[in-house]
């Protein structure tokens, strides 16, 4: 039985793990759920999971929580102390980081520090901080199961030769739904438009991510601190279809690659479940069915936050927590109508052009640059946008 702390239970992820969990219930049990507003959803999944510990972020959701589940026997805590706590739980072996954005880096690191292995989900706690997320890993001998989708793929294709023989990493993108868009187009599609991925059911902010194809490049960061790669030797690969999830290359010219349907419970169970597969976890393969597979180079030129996500890598520091930071509040403006699709890009450009990367020496140092980040994010959208 491995016992499982999930942070971010009522978001997408969380969702499908907490499927994967119940479809195996001999081997997993929940230890500890946290969640972000979702009182109602999160008092649900107690009920059904019976976890010792769930937190919730404010303290006035916890209160209502503790006398609705006054029955059980769950203890019920609020805010980052309470996040921390799901994320070091005494019993849980492995802790899922399923929360978005830089909100899950402190809680991720406290699962490190406590000694709990990752399932990680969280892209953006790599982003912001891979350096010192990798650093404490290594120095704890934590291992780190990937759960995005392309990233457990290339976990899977590095089985097939040794890292001194890999020539490249190739992540494959769909594309999102305003591939093949021209400039003008793009200027004046709505949140409901982007809102629509054509091949993956996920959460708004990385379907968003998804369009502007910024979850690429955040995917391109991530697998450079996951695996140990220099960017240059991480391409992407627009893949409409979404069967091959990720590639790799080998130096004698072989090509590994991963498939199966677009189904995140997959990468989930995978990670929790390795080295083992379980049976039946997603919808089967259907190649002669589908018929087709194409593949094209990527539009940098009118989805250019992919490139500004290489121009942050390579300049290193504070930069791609920058990069992160100033597209969340971008994707949020975005979202709420008040910033223009095209206007995205702009904010993050701007944010990168007005930043002069620093060392990151520790956590603090990169929640002050994704805070310096937004503030400055919100004051060119201010300025120069409302
Ligand atoms: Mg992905």
């Amino acid at each position: 039985m491995k016992n499982i702390s999930l942070l971010g239970s009522t978001g997408s992820i969380g969702q499908s793990t907490l499927s994967v969990v119940e479809k195996f219930p001999d081997r997993f049990s929940v230890i500890a759920l946290a969640a972000g507003n979702n009182s109602e959803l999160l008092e649900k999944q107690i009920r059904k999971f019976k976890p010792r510990i769930a937190a919730i972020s404010g303290e006035k959701a916890a209160e209502g929580l503790r006398k609705r589940c006054g029955d059980l026997p769950v203890r019920i805590l609020s805010g980052i102390e309470g996040m921390i706590q799901v994320a070091a739980a005494e019993e849980a072996s492995i802790t899922v980081s399923a929360i978005v954005g830089t909100a899950g880096l402190v809680p991720t690191m406290a699962a490190i520090r406590a000694g709990k292995d990752l399932a990680l989900a969280n892209k953006e706690v790599l982003v912001t901080a891979g350096e010192l997320v990798m650093a404490e890993c290594r120095s704890r001998g934590i291992r780190i199961f990937p759960v995005d989708s392309e990233h457990s793929a290339i976990f899977q294709c590095l089985h097939a030769g040794a890292h001194k023989d890999i020539r490249r990493l190739i992540l494959t993108a769909s594309g999102g739904p305003f591939r093949g868009h021209s400039r003008k187009e793009l200027a004046k599609v709505t949140p409901a438009q982007a809102l629509k991925h054509p091949n993956w059911s996920m959460g708004k902010k990385i379907t968003i991510d998804s369009a502007t194809l910024m979850n690429k490049g955040l995917e391109v960061i991530e697998a450079h601190w996951l695996f140990g790669m220099q960017p240059d030797r991480i391409s992407v690969l627009v893949h409409p279809q979404s069967i091959i999830h990720s590639m790799v290359e080998y130096s004698d010219g072989a090509v590994v690659a991963q498939l199966g349907m677009p189904d995140m419970k997959g990468p989930i169970a995978y990670a929790l479940s390795y080295p083992e597969r379980l049976d039946g976890v997603s919808p089967a393969l259907d190649l002669a069915s589908l018929g087709t597979l194409t593949f094209e180079e990527p539009d940098l030129e009118r989805f250019p936050c992919l490139a500004y996500a290489y121009d942050a890598i390579k300049a290193g520091g504070s930069m791609p927590a920058v990069l992160s930071a100033a597209n969340e509040v971008a994707v949020k403006h975005f979202l709420d109508e008040s910033i223009g699709f095209t206007d995205i890009p702009r904010v993050i450009k701007a944010a990168m052009d007005a930043h002069t990367p620093s060392p990151l020496r520790t956590v603090e140092d990169a929640l002050k640059a994704d805070l310096w980040a937004r503030q400055e994010a919100e004051g060119i959208i201010k300025d120069r946008l409302g």
